[in-house]
């Protein structure tokens, strides 16, 4: 089978080019001017990058469906133009074996509409007590949704990992230093009477991590980065060596606590949106290569679960079908950004981080997004194909539109 994109300026490398592009079957076929073929998509006007990957997807299923399921949260993947998406352990059964992991990958076999790569736990139904042993088909460990509180532990999951050449992606947060009911940053709203969490519990807990990286020389990865003295942690240890990667989401890159400015639960995530210090501490990572990707941290609940405001909400929002949207628009279309490096962090930069190839490029695997820079329009999570709709940026705005999803060969999803 054959599909030919015509017309379309391809980002290939470090820039943009104007070529056609024909997938045959699965793969990128040819890459060159005037392919002719009877059947084609338009691409006039639009960008054609490679498939979006996100690192940081939460799918909810097996054990929540109520709230996600792997056909809905691909379906809001490949809505968003995420051809790829690494799927967090918070589930039910916990994928803490080979047998658990299994139970999830039958379900992804069957009813996902893009690549899934779960994550396994680092530990036993992540409750931070005994290590796992990773197995094969898990793109690395997490117990994302809290950190490893013990460092003895953390050292276990860190000695295994690199012996074994696996990636540990870590939510740094340590419980100790989070007061009881804790939901907004340790900042301004935290004056007017809500618990605030504090910046420390995030970098003091990546320090001790990064104390074993050296220690262990494990691949590390942090996940949904939210403070700027996280960033100053890790810009050093990139600096001195270690192999650690990071990943920024959209709401902490473009919202900070003054955008919280109603009680509602799609204020509500963990970490918080921080203070606008930080904001511009987290941009200037995802610039200066501090930040290796952006993450949507897609988090849905039902809606019974988020519509109690911020004291009463569930801690997550989601993110996967307006992210590019978001992005584009408060990063790109305002000249912080160079489009490149945006389509950069959504595609190599996090290919990167999991080792798997990424490129318009002969022979690799035909995973694409077609994206029209001009198109206007207003987010509205009514529609979304999630279901979860609790968004920060529903009702926004935005420029910049995913227009058609291809995933190996076929197109998938189009406006
Ligand atoms: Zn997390």
């Amino acid at each position: 089978m054959e599909l030919l994109v015509k017309n379309g300026l391809l980002y290939i490398g470090n820039g943009f080019i104007k070529k056609d592009l024909l997938c045959r079957d699965n793969l990128i076929a040819e890459i060159s001017e005037n392919i002719l073929r009877e059947n084609y998509i338009d691409a006039e006007n639009l960008v054609l990058s490679p498939g979006f990957v996100d690192l940081h997807t939460h799918l909810r299923e097996p054990g929540f469906p109520y709230k996600e399921t792997i056909s809905t949260g691909t379906a809001a993947a490949i809505a968003g133009g995420f051809t790829t998406v690494c799927s967090m352990p918070n589930l039910n059964p916990v994928p803490d074996s080979a047998e658990n992991l299994a139970e999830q990958q039958r379900i992804i076999d069957k009813d996902a509409h893009c690549q899934v790569l779960p994550f396994m736990s680092i530990t036993e139904g992540r409750n931070g007590v005994h290590v796992t042993s990773p197995a094969a088909g898990c793109v690395g460990v997490s117990d994302d949704g809290c950190g490893v509180q013990s460092e003895e532990v953390m050292a276990r999951a860190m000695k295994q990992a690199a012996a074994r050449g696996i990636l540990i992606s870590a939510h740094c947060e340590d419980e100790s230093l989070v007061r009881e009911g804790g939901l907004v940053h340790d900042g301004v709203l935290a004056q007017n009477g809500l618990v605030g969490i504090n910046s420390e519990s995030e970098y003091l807990q990546l320090q001790r991590d990064l104390r074993l990286v050296e220690k262990y020389r494990c691949r590390y990865h942090v996940c949904h980065v939210s403070t700027k003295e996280a960033v100053e942690v890790i810009k050093k240890a990139k600096a001195s060596g270690l192999p650690v990667s990071c990943e920024v989401t959209p709401h902490h890159a473009l919202l900070c606590e003054d955008d919280v400015v109603r009680d509602d639960g799609c204020f509500k995530m963990a970490p918080p949106l921080r203070s606008f210090e930080d904001k511009k501490a987290l941009i200037g990572a995802l610039l200066d290569g501090t930040a290796d990707a952006i993450a949507t941290d897609h988090a849905p609940h039902a809606a019974f679960e988020k519509n109690r405001g911020l004291k009463g909400s569930a801690m997550g929002v989601v993110g996967l079908e307006c992210a590019f949207a978001a992005l584009y628009t408060d990063l790109v279309k305002t000249d912080i950004m160079p489009f490149k490096r945006l389509l950069f962090l959504l595609t190599f930069g996090p290919s990167n981080v999991i080792k798997l190839p990424c490129g318009l490029e002969v022979g690799n695997k035909a995973n694409m997004t077609l994206v029209d820079p001009n198109a206007a329009w207003t987010v509205d999570s009514s529609k979304f194909f999630s279901k979860g709709r609790s968004t920060p940026f529903d009702k926004k705005k935005v420029v910049g539109k995913v227009v058609s999803t291809i995933f190996e060969g076929r197109e998938v999803y189009h406006v």
